[in-house]
């Protein structure tokens, strides 16, 4: 007998006949004599239904009530699966995120789990019921419901399989598991069976978005075993996420390839080569909550050097009028932007011992005639930023040459 976690994404329980579905589904791991418990997103589609209500009343909405609005969304799903899984015949208990204690802090909109009382959960699997917890919430110390940001039901799953140390998280979706790149932009993608902690925490943070990231760190920290299925397909085993040290010697060097469109190039040209020039630039950016992904400082030539950084898209402008606003302060010629540019990035933990792998890149990429504008470097990744326009062919001949197709 295990102890299962299963945690079902919002197109997985879209229509009452897919929650029939899942609850066949957790029958059958019932009937094989494991115990369940089910976390669940709301139906698809309708945490976007709340989000633009809520705009239409308060253009900007208070994030407390906010929280109180989004739970609902899961509310209706745990309460639909537990009848569904009641009419195959199975015990089965819904429970919020503050029905079992799901402990947060105090960050709306943007919650972190600190605690997880799990005994009632434990009293109820013990007694063969299926425990059906509504993903995505939480309850901070006063009471207050707090939500733990978009996608965070794999964290709710995660967690819940870290508390009651589970044997397995199984995270179904609408892909049948992770893929060497997205399948929409190169066909021949192909799905991995295992990759590590590390790689996935990349290929999340890099904009693969099969699961949220939080959990991904989440599993790694406390050594979940974690699983990516397709709830429309019976037959398939997913991907494991695996930790490296389990692992053999067949590793791959090459993972992956990650992409987004959503930074912006921002670059402060002439400024004084003297120290504390990095402080004065990006201080001001980091103070008005703007996170710095890459960043670049050219060599000084004549007592002037250029520095060049990374932002997300949507705190493009806002990152730009920061700097004008102390440009004259740090002394810069000029201030530039390019929010039309994209990040292509390799990814593998076989990258440690393999030399070779940044030229490959960089050679494929200039036989496209692509120009690269900023480079960086992990010990398990190579990140380049280039024209937004060659990102499609950039992630097809990269993944080409790296040979992840299909049969490659
Ligand atoms: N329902 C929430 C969302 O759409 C949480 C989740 O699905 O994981 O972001
Ligand atoms: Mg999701």
């Amino acid at each position: 007998m295990a102890l299962i976690v299963q945690k079902y994404g919002g197109t997985s329980v879209g229509t009452p006949e897919r929650i029939a579905n899942v609850a066949q589904r957790v029958a059958k791991f019932k009937m094989l004599g494991h115990q369940v418990v089910v976390v669940v997103s709301a139906m698809s589609g309708e945490t976007n239904r709340l989000v633009a209500l809520a705009k239409e009343v308060q253009p900007n909405p208070d994030s407390r009530e906010m929280d109180v609005l989004l739970s609902t969304g899961e509310q209706v799903t745990i309460a639909l699966l537990s009848m569904a899984l009641m009419e195959l015949g199975l015990k089965a208990r819904s429970y919020t995120g503050s029905q079992v204690k799901i402990v947060t802090d105090n960050a709306h909109t943007k919650a972190r789990i600190l605690d997880i009382e799990e005994q009632n959960i434990r009293a109820d699997l013990d007694a063969g019921y299926v425990v059906v917890v509504a993903g995505f919430q939480g309850v901070d110390e006063k009471g207050n419901i707090t939500t733990l940001g978009r996608g965070g039901s794999d964290t709710t799953g995660v967690a819940l399989a870290a508390a009651l140390k589970a044997d397995e998280c199984q995270i179904y979706t609408d892909v049948d598991g992770v893929y060497t790149t997205d399948p929409r932009v190169v066909p021949e993608a192909r799905r991995l069976k295992t990759i590590t902690f590390e790689e996935m925490l990349e290929m999340a943070s890099l904009g693969s978005k099969v699961l949220q990231i939080r959990s991904v760190e989440f599993a790694g920290k406390y050594k979940v075993k974690l699983r990516v299925l397709s709830s429309f397909d019976d037959e398939g085993e997913g991907t494991l996420i695996t930790f490296e040290e389990e692992d053999n010697m067949e590793q791959a060097i090459i993972s992956g390839i990650a992409f987004n469109r959503d930074e912006a190039k921002i670059t402060v040209l002439g400024v004084p080569d003297r120290p504390g020039i990095a402080y004065q630039i990006l201080g001001p950016v980091g103070e008005a909550n703007i996170d710095v992904d890459m960043i670049i400082q050219n060599v000084g030539a004549d007592g002037t050097t250029d520095f060049t950084f990374t932002v997300h898209r949507n705190e493009f402008k806002k990152a730009l009028e920061v700097l004008k606003g102390v440009q004259s302060h740090i002394g810069a010629r000029e201030i530039s932007g390019d929010d039309r540019i994209a990040k292509v990035s390799v990814i593998g933990v076989g990258m440690r011992s393999h030399a070779g792998i940044a030229s490959t890149m960089f050679r494929t990429l200039a036989e496209e005639g692509i120009n690269i504008q900023m480079i960086s470097t992990s010990e398990i990744k190579i990140s380049v930023v280039i024209d937004e326009k060659y990102m499609e062919l950039a992630v097809r001949v990269l993944h080409k040459a790296f040979g992840l197709e299909q049969g490659a």
